[in-house]
């Protein structure tokens, strides 16, 4: 007998996991299938065990600028070994603490990868399942370059599988795990290589944040070869080699990292089955209330192809449960301002527009206000640490439509300030509030234009 229920969802992911938990909260009758892991990426190849090894890389720094304030550092070891078991070991208690979750607010988990075999039906392990709604939250998976010897190399998917450190490692890509990783990867004593097309990391972010996080980069150590666009990978005794387009021979390494984007993986949901369009790197286009144009089909999370972010999955998911099955009629998700942080080495917080954006939206109504110090946790280390950040304004009531930080904090400061900036915060509320002292974000509060800071000095 063919089981039907209110709501189905396909990827139990954070998109998908966080739609299943509120419809079920809302008394829907729902199913979630799962080919995978419980969590999806975020838990099991992502946001998380990557968060584990960013914090591993501050404690290294940590350790290193420990002399400066009195102690002394007995010589000590870093075991990849030991962190990896941990690590895994969190993350698998994460995979049984959803599904406690899912199976406590009655959300029906099947287990397998589904197929549709009509907009209403779709396909497990020879089960068929029908649903008024279906919820595509399948991800994305990451990409790996169509060159001869690219299988050599490994993604974010291997990088976390390593049981050993990689002492020589390559990574090409300029975005946020390739930065990430890098960062980390060199913390914990690795020789990191980065290839990178243009001449900058992370393009579309604010230049302020890119030319500062370069700096640092460089100045921990990381090589980056700029203008690469790899052609082949080949392996010899002494380890793996990228050769460039222009010829150029680049190694050895032990390890080389693809980190060049991701993409939806709908194939094998086989979304022509029903009537379901895909663009041409499988994204399925969605409008703001998560509806595809096939009716009673709906997409949050990566496969919708802008914003992959854990939260921005959860929180579409969410809103569209509420709005099927929680009678919050026209409750949507709302894509501006949504704020972001990169876990590099500082790390970057980010919201709003960057400069360019602005200017391009508020043309000469746009005002930068910057500052850049060495915070004072950095006042005496070895290591030279800066912190920089920018607010970008518009209009004579000087909107803050863009705020950037990059520095030790960053990532916890910047939350705050997303909220102040979604709810429309001018310069003169941001200079209206009182800093808190001695910390690194008061600077937030007492920032000055370029020509101001220095009528000041
Ligand atoms: P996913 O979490 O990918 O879940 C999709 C699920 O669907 C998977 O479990 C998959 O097995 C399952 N599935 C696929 N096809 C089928 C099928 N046919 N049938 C059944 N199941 C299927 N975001 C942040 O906000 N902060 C971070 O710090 C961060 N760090 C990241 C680090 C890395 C290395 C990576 C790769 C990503 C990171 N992200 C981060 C992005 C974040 O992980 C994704 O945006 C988020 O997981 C997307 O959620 P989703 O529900 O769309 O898809
Ligand atoms: P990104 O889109 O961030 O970056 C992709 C990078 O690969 C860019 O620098 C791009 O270069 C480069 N690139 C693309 N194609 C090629 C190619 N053929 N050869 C060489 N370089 C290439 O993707 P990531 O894989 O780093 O991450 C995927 C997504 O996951 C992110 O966009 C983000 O949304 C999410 N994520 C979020 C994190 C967080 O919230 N902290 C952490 C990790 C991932 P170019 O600049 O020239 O386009």
């Amino acid at each position: 007998m063919t089981r039907h229920f209110d709501l189905v969802c396909i990827g139990g992911g954070s998109g998908g996991v966080a739609s299943a938990n509120r419809a079920a909260s809302y008394g829907a009758k729902v199913a979630l299938i799962e080919g995978g892991r419980l969590g999806g990426t975020c838990v099991n190849v992502g946001c998380v065990p990557k968060k584990i090894m960013w914090t591993a890389g501050q404690m290294a720094h940590t350790i290193e600028d420990a002399a400066a304030y009195g102690f002394s550092v007995p010589p000590h070891e870093f075991r990849w070994d030991r962190l990896k078991a941990a690590r895994d070991a969190y993350v698998a208690n994460l995979n049984g603490a959803y599904e406690r979750y899912l199976r406590g607010n009655k959300v029906e988990i099947i287990r397998g990868y589904a197929r549709f075999v009509d907009a209403r039906t779709v396909e497990v392990e020879g089960e068929r399942i029908t649903a008024d709604h279906v919820l595509v939250a399948v991800g994305g998976t990451p990409r790996i370059p169509d060159i001869p010897g690219a299988m050599l190399g490994i993604t974010s998917d291997g990088y976390f599988e390593l049981e050993t450190q990689p002492d020589r490692m390559a990574i090409v890509g300029g975005g946020y795990i390739a930065v990430e990783v890098a960062g980390l990867m060199r913390a914990l004593g690795s020789e990191v290589t980065q290839f990178l097309r243009r001449d900058h990391v992370l393009h579309d972010f604010d230049p302020m944040l890119r030319t500062n996080l370069q700096e640092h980069m460089l100045a921990d150590g990381i090589r980056q070869v700029t203008g690469f666009h790899p052609a082949r990978v080949e392996r010899d005794d002494a380890g793996l080699w990228l050769i460039g387009e222009d010829r150029s021979r680049h190694g050895p390494f032990d390890c080389v990292l693809w980190a060049i984007g991701r993409k939806p993986v709908t194939a094998a949901l086989a979304p022509e089955a029903a009537g379901l369009p895909t663009d041409d790197n499988g994204v399925i286009p969605v409008d703001r209330f998560q509806d595809t144009p096939v009716p009673g089909i709906h997409a949050v999370g990566d496969v919708t192809g802008h914003h992959e972010l854990t939260p921005v999955a959860i929180a579409a998911g969410r809103r569209l449960a509420d709005r099927l099955f929680g009678g919050m009629a026209g409750r949507h998700l709302d894509y501006e301002n949504i704020a972001t942080v990169v876990f590099s080495h500082p790390p970057i917080g980010t919201v709003g527009l960057t400069e360019p954006q602005a200017v391009a939206r508020h043309g000469a109504d746009v005002k930068i206000y910057e500052t850049r110090f060495t915070p004072m946790s950095h006042g005496f280390t070895q290591r030279t640490v800066k912190t920089a950040m920018k607010l970008v304004v518009a209009g004579s009531e000087e909107r803050v439509v863009g705020c950037h930080v990059i520095g030790p904090g960053a990532d916890e400061m910047l939350q705050g300030f997303a909220v102040a900036v979604k709810m429309g915060a001018t310069k003169r509320q941001f200079d209206d509030t009182v800093a808190i002292h001695p910390t690194a974000s008061e600077e937030m509060v007492t920032m000055k234009t370029a020509r101001d800071a220095r009528r000041e000095v």
